[in-house]
């Protein structure tokens, strides 16, 4: 307690001194306008069971309303759940503060190293890549006193590439035991749509039945987390989605020391600074997250995305289970990957050229792949991504037959136009599928 009160002793000297200089400006009557002293307020987590789920929940004051942010698992892992610590909400709260430009106060404990680290370190970070000036300070109320928690070694697992590759990666023995998975997570917290609260929790709950099964069949337990993180936060995935995900790991940090965190981007890829992905931030700003008890890391950066893939097909269950579409009402019934999305055909492409595609034929549309696949081989040879490049150079490897008149376009084409394939003349192609089939025919020579 000495700690946390000489912290905000001092704190609020500087606090108040910033108060008073706010004071002095002049804010016309009858406006909006905020001054520093406008605070986000986290109230104590209140855990409730019931109907076989258990809730954690706070209720946090924002400007003039009290929002009930809330998570919810099944009864089964309610001892998971950390209830002696507001961590996951503090995170939670961090972009709306920033964005606010306001200070977190809480009603509860949190972790001193938690605290430490988002104030001297990870608020300065997301300052500058959300473009905000740097004016928000957490003021704690107590720190946490537990220092040793589960021994669990969490990773959220969407089917993805990324996610098989982690599993791969923490499996087997390929690590020393602390490091090998003991669990996977799969939230609802923005990654299913971010169009309507029960149309995303629908396409949640869908996901969810399929990969409980898969992770079944890996032997390990899948922990499905609920939640209105999404409305709470407002902010797009991409922009936000690491601190979603970490808010979860820190809430069931009881059970969990280690978090995995599947990077989608190379380690190279790594920057800080103003962005719309928070990927880019991942292999600095994840140990920044960590607490006493869990320890947050990326998981992955440093292979290619050509040699996940590689690592993917490795894995059997990935025959049955790999989902990587962005465009699922594409596919026929009971395929997930429509196989034409700029991640379906990508990802097609690179399990064909390893020779190991027709044995995805029960996850992809290979039919629909075979009527675009020579399309998207142009981008491949004449594109500029880093991606498209790895492929190019797996081809090389591989020895890979492209079709001489596709090699000519891909020379001829301008990168820049070789790259719009995926991602706009196979989607605008989509409704004049024979089209497709012709151009795709007369590409084959
Ligand atoms: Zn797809």
């Amino acid at each position: 307690m000495a700690t946390v009160n000489s912290i905000l002793a001092r704190d609020a000297n500087s606090y108040m001194e910033e108060s008073a200089s706010a004071v002095l400006k002049t804010v016309p009557a009858n406006t909006n306008a905020k001054t520093v002293s406008e605070e986000i307020i986290i109230n104590p987590p209140v855990v409730s069971t019931g109907n076989g789920r258990a809730r954690i929940a706070s209720g946090i004051r924002i400007g003039e309303d009290v929002k009930t942010l809330w998570f919810e698992i099944e009864d089964t892992y309610k001892d998971y759940l950390a209830a002696d610590t507001l961590d996951a909400f503090v995170v939670a709260s961090l972009i709306p503060a920033i964005l606010r430009g306001e200070n977190i106060r809480l009603k509860g404990p949190m972790s001193g190293k938690l605290f430490y680290n988002l104030s001297y370190s990870l608020i300065p970070i997301l300052s500058e890549y959300l473009e905000k000036p740097r004016v928000t300070n957490i003021f704690p109320d107590t720190f946490t006193s537990a220092t040793t928690g589960g021994a669990g070694v969490a990773a959220g697992f969407s089917g993805g590439v990324d996610s098989f590759c982690n599993y791969y990666d923490h499996s087997h023995g390929r690590v020393p035991d602390d490091f090998s998975l003991t669990h996977f997570i799969f939230n609802n917290v923005g990654a299913h749509g971010q169009k309507a609260p029960d149309a995303d929790r629908a396409l949640f709950l869908r996901r969810f039945s399929r990969l409980r099964d898969c992770a079944e069949k890996l032997g390990k337990p899948a922990v499905a987390v609920d939640s209105n993180l999404d409305e709470f936060m407002g902010q797009k995935f991409e922009l936000t989605h690491t601190l979603r995900n970490t808010a979860v790991a820190l809430l069931m940090q009881a059970a969990f020391g280690k978090f995995l965190y599947s990077s989608g981007y190379p380690l190279s890829e790594t920057k800080l600074g103003p962005d719309s992905n928070m990927s880019h931030l991942e292999p600095v700003i994840l140990p920044l997250l960590g607490t006493e008890r869990l320890e947050c890391m990326g998981s992955g950066g440093q292979h290619s995305r050509v040699e996940k893939t590689r690592r993917v097909t490795e894995i059997e269950e990935s025959r049955h289970y790999l989902d990587v579409c962005v465009s699922p009402h594409n596919a026929p019934g009971g395929i997930a990957n429509c196989g034409v999305c700029w991640k379906c055909i990508r990802t097609a492409t690179t399990l064909k050229i390893f020779g190991k595609l027709e044995e995805y034929n029960k996850v992809f549309d290979l039919k629909s792949f075979a009527t675009f696949e020579n399309l998207y081989l142009i981008e491949v040879m004449g594109g500029k991504s880093p991606y498209v490049k790895e492929i190019r150079q797996l081809i090389a490897e591989k020895n890979f037959p492209v079709p001489r008149f596709v090699r000519l376009i891909g020379t001829l084409l301008p990168a820049a136009a070789a790259q719009q394939f995926s991602m706009r003349i196979i989607p605008a192609l989509l409704r004049h599928r024979s089209v497709a089939r012709f151009i795709n025919r007369s590409l084959a020579w």
